[in-house]
Order: C-alpha cells, then structure tokens, then sequence
C-alpha cells in the first residue's frame, strides 16, 4: 500500500449522474445490498430532461417505451397522456421515480466530479467533487459507475466575436428554469438538428421575426403526436409485461409496424403504399417501411426520392423546399427527426431560411456577430436573441469532461483521443472497477435509452455482486477482449449504411474530434447475449482479482 492511501472505501458505489442511467443504478445498487452516492451538476433529477427545456421539447420515442418496467407497480400507477412525452411530463415522472424510490437522499446536487483516480493498492477509486462554491468533498469508492449521458455536453461553435452580442442567447441544451417569451423579438436559430426542429415551428409563432441559419438540412418526418385514449392506455396495462417482452426482441427495443421486405421487392405502386402508410403512422416508425432502407444504397435511394416529393408538396416556395432536402446524404445516416409543423413552418412571412452551407458560389457561411446581429451568408441580421440548436459533444464528451486517471496514470481523455475504444460498450482497459452507460461501443442510442440503460445497469450490478460473492476487488477489462469487441462494434457499422453520413454518432459535428462510428449497431438481441455470455462464463473478458 502507497503511504497515507487509505484501504477503506467510503461507498461501494459513486455514480454520476441523476437522469434515467444514474436514478437506476442507484436503486439497483440499493436493491442489491450496497452502499452508494450520487452527484448531479444540475439542481435536481432528471439529465437530459432537467436541462433540455426549449419550446417544443419532447421524446420523439413513444412514452409507453420510453420509460422504466423494472417496477410493475410503477408502470401501472403512472399514465402517459401522450404519444409522445412532452418534457414537463418526463420530468414529473422522473421526479416522482426518485420520490418513489427515495431516490434523492443518496444524491449531491449542484455538484460535480472534477477528478477520480484508481488507486492499484487498494483497488479503490479516489473521487473528488466541487460544488457550486468551490468547496471539494474526496469520497472513496469501489466502484465508479458513470451515467454521464450521452448528449449532455453542450457544444457551441467557436464563431468570432460571439461575446460582441449584447442580445439574450440560448443554447436548447441549457435551457432557463423561467419562461422566456420571445414576443416582438427578433429572433436567430442556428441548427436545424431534432433540437432546432422541434423549437422552431414554436419560436416562430412567438418571435416578430424568426431567421433560421441552416448549414446542413435534415431529414424529418411528421411525428404525429397525439394525446393516447384511456382504451389504449388500459390496453397496454393489462400486458404491459408482454408488450415489453416483445420490444426487447426488436433490434431497437422499440416496438412499431416494421416490414422486413426490400424495397426493390414491390412494385413502384406497392411501394408508394406502404411509404405512405408509415408516413400517416408518422415518426421514426417511417424506416420500418421496409427492412433495407437503412442496409442498400438503391432503396435508401428510393425513400428519399419519396420523402423529397413530401417537401415539395408541403413548402409552398420551390426555392426553399430545394434549400430543404439534404444534398448526396443518405436518409437516416443522421439521426431521422420527427418535427411537428416543421416544414409549414416556412411558408410563414415572418420566418426566414438563411442557407449558411456556403454550398452557392460567392456565399459564406456563418460569418462573425456583432454587438446587434449576426453577420452571415453575405448580410448582416440585426437579432434581439440568438438560439444556439448546434448540438453536444456526445457520447465521450461528459465522461472525457472528467479528470479520470487509470492506474498507469494515463487519463481516459488521453486514451479516448484515438478512439474511444470499450469491451462490451461498458468498460475500459487500464480503468479498473469502472462501467459506463449507453457510451460508444454499446447500443445505447439506437435503443429505446431507457430500456437500454436498465439492461446495462442490471448487467453491472449483477457483475458488482458476482466480485462481492467471489471476493474480487479489482475487474478490467482485457486488451484483447476490448479489441475483438472493437472488431464486432465495426462489422455491425460495416452493414450499415449509417457511418456514410457525418453525424454525432461519428464525432464529425465536433472539429477535432477522433472521428469513427461510435455506437454498437448490431442490435439489442445480439448485444444481450454478448454481454449475457461474458456474464455466464465468469465474466470472460476480465481479468478479475
Ligand atoms: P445536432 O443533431 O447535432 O444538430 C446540431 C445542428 O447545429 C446541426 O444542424 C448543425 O449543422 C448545426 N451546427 C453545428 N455547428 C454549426 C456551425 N458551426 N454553423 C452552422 N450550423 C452548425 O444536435 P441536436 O439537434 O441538439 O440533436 C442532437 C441529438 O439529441 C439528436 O440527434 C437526438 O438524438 C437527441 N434529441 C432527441 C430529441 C428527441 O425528441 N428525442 C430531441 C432533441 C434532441 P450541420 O449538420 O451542418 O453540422
């Protein structure tokens, strides 16, 4: 033992954060008989739903889905009221999750992981946090267990002169706790991602003026939201276990009308069809079309001829629909957006679509701000407020954002800078006694994210109480197994047409980044039983001690 390391952990468990992943894990840590503290940087429960307020903000995954069923209880005592959970709804049942398990006393708010360090002695992690005063608290712990989120490092680009506007900005991540009326205003919006479209269509009703700065179109379907009938709501509740038993069978763990045929398979007129009956489903249910949409490049060719025609029969001015339909992008490379009056939005007076593409010859893009405006694409825009939609670092960023410190001294930061490599999307080499949540090299973003996260969050726990059983202290994650998992992460990719488009999913939205396609896409199913065979093999793929 190093001099004046202590061999006595505080807790069994630190976890941070207190959105889906982190209240999970520390209830099933709970369950399981150990002990364990939560930090939070916001104010309360609710990650991605705490910060996230922006007009028009939703889940554009159904919010019978989108939601727990470790508790039967829970899913039967709690009524969704929408297709599509409006944020305040989301946030009021992650709160009434934490009061329901009494989730909160374990957790420090407004405080953050600044540093954590493995002690290779005492096979402990040594974490210190800083709270919004500055004052560090050191907890030593087992186990560091990060629910980081995946899309909760906000990223605005560096464009000059930024501090120079004196108007309000926003970013959609950081959103205020208090209303912000837009009314009279001159409003900017930079970003057309699911953030922008989803505040767009309601900023443009409040603004006097909205100016949407656009450099890339996306793709977007009619979500189609609606308030659910009490018929389907006690329908789903009479085998609420059956309906789950089905999701974790899909590849997404998202139950909608999938159509495993080609798209080359019908007629032109059969094919019209069924598109315009996933069209009138509405949201991301519109890839289940056919089954190769996303896996052959002529059928992704004929969706998106498909989806072209829509914009144009929608937007009324010719010129705008063609600055709407993305350029050689294959459609749902990006994540797929579902937006509520999105592309009606531009045929209003008083919204403007400013292409900052740079695409037309002589244009610009974003150019600089000025104390009143922003000068962009050639013209100066005199704004009273500017909306930042321009995304996050995802996937590393809020696990890169902490000093993490291996026992070899290198810093995961410092690790990931060539990739963010992971066995089994969960741990890493050279960090012992560590589990991530839904980060790179695990399935997270294209699984419904909180059945995801239950699934990985039980695997971790069971594995902690498998070492408490046996007597291990110390868990890593073998080079070679993170390589061949590396290798099975890239086959899945390989299948896909997905890692042809530039996206956060590849780390391209962030200059600089490392850039490769980061999730696993090989499916829920199949990842279960990776991790379900590592699970019953003694947790091969560790070296445990
Ligand atoms: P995003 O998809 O990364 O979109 C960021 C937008 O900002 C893009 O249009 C991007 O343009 C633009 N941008 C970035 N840098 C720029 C620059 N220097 N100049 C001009 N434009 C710039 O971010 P997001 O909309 O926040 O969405 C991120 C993810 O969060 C989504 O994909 C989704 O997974 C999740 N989300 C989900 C929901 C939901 O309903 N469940 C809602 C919101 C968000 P380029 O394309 O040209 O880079």
């Amino acid at each position: 033992m190093t001099e004046g390391s202590s061999p006595v952990a505080d807790v069994d468990a630190v976890v941070v954060g207190a959105g889906f992943a982190g209240l999970y894990l520390l209830h099933r840590l709970r369950q399981k008989g150990f002990t364990a503290r939560g930090f939070e940087s916001g104010g309360d429960v609710g990650g991605t739903w705490y910060w996230n307020r922006y007009p028009g903000c939703r889940c554009d995954i159904e919010s019978v889905q989108y939601s727990y069923q470790f508790s039967d209880e829970l899913q039967q005592e709690w009524t969704w009221s929408e297709r599509y959970a409006s944020q305040p709804e989301l946030l009021a049942y992650i709160e009434h999750v934490a009061d329901r398990f009494d989730l909160r006393r374990d957790i420090t708010f407004e405080t953050r992981v600044a540093s954590a360090t493995f002690d290779d002695d005492t096979h402990l992690w040594t974490i210190v946090t800083t709270d919004r005063e500055g004052e560090e608290e050191t907890v030593r712990s087992r186990f560091f267990l990060l629910g980081s989120g995946v899309l909760s490092t906000t990223s605005i680009p560096d464009f000059p002169n930024r501090d120079d506007f004196e108007g309000d900005t926003f970013h959609t991540g950081r959103w205020p706790h208090e209303p912000v009326d837009f009314s009279g205003k001159r409003v900017g919006v930079i970003g057309t991602g699911s953030s922008g479209i989803q505040s767009i269509p309601l900023l443009a009703e409040q603004a006097e003026h909205l100016y949407v700065f656009q450099r890339t179109p996306n793709y977007v379907v009619p979500a189609r939201n609606r308030p659910l009938t009490a018929d389907e709501v006690a329908e789903l509740k009479a085998d609420y276990a059956g309906f789950r038993a089905r999701q974790w069978e899909r590849p997404s763990a998202f139950l909608f009308p999938f159509n495993p045929d080609s798209a080359l398979s019908v007629s032109d007129q059969e094919r019209f069809e069924q598109f315009e009956r996933q069209w009138d489903i509405g949201g991301l249910p519109f890839l289940g079309a056919f089954g190769d949409l996303l896996l052959n490049a002529e059928s992704n060719r004929l969706v998106t001829e498909y989806w072209q025609a829509k914009v144009r029969e929608v937007v009324d001015d010719p010129a705008i629909a063609e600055l709407l339909i993305p350029k050689g992008d294959i459609f749902g490379g990006k994540r797929l957006c579902a937006g509520t009056n999105y592309l009606e939005t531009y045929n209003r007076s008083d919204v403007t679509l400013v292409d900052v593409s740079g695409a037309a010859e002589g244009a610009a893009g974003i150019e600089y701000f000025t104390s009143t405006g922003l000068q962009a694409a050639g013209q100066h825009y005199e704004l009273d407020a500017v909306v930042f939609a321009t995304g996050f670092d995802a996937m590393t960023g809020s696990v890169v954002a902490m000093d993490i410190t291996g026992p070899d001294g290198t810093t995961i930061k410092q690790q990931w800078s060539n990739g963010a490599d992971t066995y089994l999307g969960m741990a890493v080499h050279g960090f012992p006694n560590l589990f991530n949540t839904q980060g790179p090299g695990g399935p997270g973003v294209f699984v419904t994210m909180v059945t995801g996260i239950e699934h990985q969050s039980d695997w971790i726990v069971d594995c902690m109480s498998y070492m408490r059983d046996s007597g291990y202290t110390r868990l890593e994650a073998t080079a070679e197994a993170q390589e061949n998992w590396v290798n099975v992460v890239d086959e899945a990719a390989a299948q896909s047409l997905r890692p042809k488009s530039d996206s956060w999913y590849t780390g391209a939205n962030i200059p600089g980044k490392h850039q490769k396609f980061m999730p696993y896409i090989g499916g829920f199913p199949a990842y279960r039983q990776h991790c379900q065979a590592s699970a019953d093999n003694d947790y091969a793929g560790f070296n445990l001690s």
